[in-house]
């Protein structure tokens, strides 16, 4: 079943670079660029499955079961499509590829100068090797360790609170909100999680796969509807409900989103339980960040990008 997926996703992404993106290039005289853009498609191919997937699970689960209807229409919902798509399909496969490329060969070289042959997870442990299951699973919990102090930080650090407000802004939380996050937030997400991914020496092929399961799960964490993982599921993995706790508005009345310091992780909770930041309380409350601008919250994507700048400008400055 899945050789079978994969074997159609190669199919697919071949029948699109031949007969759309290489008559494309050629048409506009750019074929010395004919590799790049076949790793470009490679990123924004995978991008479209991921929201594929993501719209399957979560879309039916929102429509069953929503916490809140906004009957004065979704207007705010859409910017975080565009989010999502300019994310997924565009600019972070450019950044991903502009930026982290020559951070990688960069790496590469200098080790290779070096002579140093950085350790991996199955060097370390070779055993792993006989294990495939075991290394994949393992590679999850570390990068989802590695996110969970990101996360943390992002609320700890005035500026990176500052692009981190662009996220929590979000009154209607849906699904899609889970990639509305400062293009700057971005990229320093792409780096950290790469740069774990490669010191812990997590195999090429297997990246795509570890990045769909927690994209599709941060989807789930951020959708619009009332689910909880019941009394022992609920430490598992991060449900609607714990993400929710964690995006709500009046948490402890009159304190912004920032101060709340529960519910960080991005896919085990058991990170919050460990380093005692998880709250279960009961109910579904309202999302946002009190602290943000009205144009934080329902600006455009542009809107919101700008305001995100501007409010790490004005905390370099000093001005808070
Ligand atoms: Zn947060
Ligand atoms: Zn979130």
């Amino acid at each position: 079943m899945i050789q079978a997926i994969a074997d159609g996703y190669v199919a697919l992404k071949e029948a699109i670079f031949e007969h759309a993106l290489l008559p494309a290039l050629y048409a506009a005289g750019l074929m010395a660029w004919e590799e790049d853009a076949a790793e470009w498609l490679d990123f924004a191919l995978f991008g479209a499955l991921a929201v594929l997937v993501s719209i399957l699970v979560c879309a039916p689960l929102e429509r069953l079961r929503p916490v809140e209807r906004w009957d004065g229409g979704t207007s705010t919902v859409g910017t975080d499509v565009t989010y999502t798509l300019l994310n997924r399909l565009g600019l972070l496969p450019l950044f991903a590829f502009v930026i982290l490329q020559p951070v990688e060969t960069a790496w590469a070289a200098g080790l290779a100068r070096l002579g140093v042959i950085p350790p991996t997870l199955e060097t370390v442990v070779p055993a792993l090797r006989d294990w495939p299951v075991v290394t994949f699973l393992l590679y999850v919990v570390i990068l989802d360790f590695a996110e969970y102090w990101r996360h943390r930080f992002q609320h700890r650090f005035d500026w990176w609170w500052a692009l981190h407000s662009v996220h929590h802004a979000q009154r209607q939380m849906t699904f899609w909100t889970d990639d509305r996050n400062h293009l700057f937030d971005d990229i320093i997400a792409a780096l950290w999680f790469a740069g774990v991914a490669t010191l812990i020496g997590v195999p090429p092929g297997q990246f795509p796969l570890l990045a769909l399961v927690m994209r599709v799960a941060e989807s789930l964490s951020h959708a619009n509807v009332r689910l909880a993982f019941g009394r022992i599921g609920r430490f598992v993995v991060v449900s609607p409900h714990f993400h929710r706790i964690h995006h709500a508005l009046d948490h402890d009345a009159g304190v912004p989103a920032r101060v709340h310091g529960t519910n960080f992780a991005v896919l085990l909770p058991v990170w919050d339980v460990i380093f005692g930041t998880a709250r279960f309380s009961p109910g579904y409350p309202r999302t946002g960040d009190a602290s943000g601008s009205e144009r934080l919250a329902t600006g455009s994507w542009w809107g919101t990008q700008v305001e995100g700048a501007r409010r790490l400008l004005r905390t370099l400055a000093g001005r808070g």
